[in-house]
C-alpha cells in the first residue's frame, strides 16, 4: 500500500511571529522555516506503518516555493521514500492544497493518505477535509492511533470528553493530532541518504489546477499589548477594585 504524505513548510513554531509594517502578513524575511508539526507527526506515522509491513511506499507532498525542497529532504530523511514538489510561489489557500493533492491521488492511487491536523502557519485545519470531499473518500480528522489491515483503517480520534474509534475503507485521508506519535530525530546518516532519493517537480499548470487565491486578507494586527498589573497593598483594596472598578464581584 502506497501513502501519501502532505508536508507544509511554515514558520519554525519557536519563532515569535511579527506581524509586517504594512499589516499586510506576517513578516517571513530571515524566519527560521520548518516541517508544521503535525506533519512531522504524520510522516512519522507513515513510516511505523512501513516498518510494520503494512505500508510499501511513502510519497511526501509538499506545495509551494522552491525551498520546500528543504522540508521534502527531511520528509524523506524522516523515512519517505520519494518526494513530490509541487511548485508555485503563488501565495495557497487550503482549497488550493486540496485540489492539487487530488490530482496527485488521481495520478499515484495511495491507500492511505496521511495529512497534518492544521497548519501552524495560517490554522486553517480545513485542507484534509476539503480532500477527502473533493476525492469523495472516506475521512477521519484529529487521529491519535492508526490500525490498518484488510483494507480497512481503525482509528482513533480525539473528541470533546474522549476518544472516538471509527473504522473506514481504504483508501481514506486521516489527519494527524499531536497524541498520534512522537516524531523520531532525524540522524545524519539518514540526512545524507535522504539527499540521494528522488524529489519530483511539477507545477500547479501540469496538474489542471488553478491555485489562485480565494480569499482576500483585509488586514493582520498583533494582538493587543497586555498592560501591567498593579500591586495592592491588602485584601481589602483588592476586594474594592474588583468591585468598583473591575466590576467582577
Ligand atoms: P490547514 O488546513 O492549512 O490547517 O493544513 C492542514 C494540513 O494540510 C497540513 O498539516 C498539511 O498536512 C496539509 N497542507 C496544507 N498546506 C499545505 C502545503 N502548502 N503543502 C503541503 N501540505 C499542505
Amino acid at each position: 500500500m502506497k501513502v501519501l504524505v502532505a508536508v507544509k513548510r511554515v514558520v519554525d513554531y519557536n519563532v515569535k511571529v511579527r506581524v509586517k509594517t504594512d499589516n499586510t502578513g506576517v513578516d517571513t524575511a530571515n524566519v527560521k522555516m520548518s516541517m508544521n508539526p503535525f506533519d512531522e507527526i504524520a510522516i512519522e506515522e507513515a513510516v511505523r506503518l512501513k516498518e510494520k509491513g503494512v505500508a510499501t511506499e511513502i510519497i511526501a507532498v509538499s506545495c509551494g516555493v522552491t525551498q520546500c525542497q528543504e522540508t521534502l529532504r527531511t520528509a524523506m530523511a524522516i523515512g519517505a521514500d520519494r518526494a513530490i514538489l509541487v511548485e508555485t510561489a503563488e501565495e495557497l489557500q487550503p482549497l488550493a492544497v486540496a485540489k492539487l493533492l487530488k490530482a496527485l491521488l488521481d495520478k499515484e492511487q495511495p491507500g492511505l493518505i496521511i495529512l497534518g491536523k492544521q497548519a501552524i502557519d495560517d490554522d486553517c485545519n480545513q485542507t484534509g477535509q476539503m480532500l477527502a470531499a473533493l476525492a469523495d473518500l472516506p475521512q477521519v480528522a484529529f487521529a491519535s492511533k492508526i490500525d490498518v489491515a484488510d483494507g480497512k483503517a481503525t482509528v482513533s480520534r480525539e473528541i470533546d470528553g474522549g476518544l472516538e474509534t471509527l473504522s473506514v475503507s481504504l483508501p481514506a485521508v486521516v489527519t494527524a493530532d499531536l497524541r498520534l506519535n512522537e516524531p523520531r530525530y532525524v540522524t545524519l546518516p539518514n540526512i545524507m541518504k535522504a539527499k540521494k532519493k528522488p524529489l519530483d517537480t511539477l507545477k500547479p499548470e501540469d496538474l489542471g489546477v488553478d491555485v489562485s487565491p480565494r480569499i482576500k486578507t483585509l488586514k493582520v494586527n498583533e494582538p493587543p499589548k497586555r498592560s501591567a498589573g498593579i500591586k495592592v497593598p491588602d485584601v481589602a483594596t483588592l476586594v474594592a477594585k474588583l468591585k468598583t472598578e473591575a466590576k467582577v464581584i
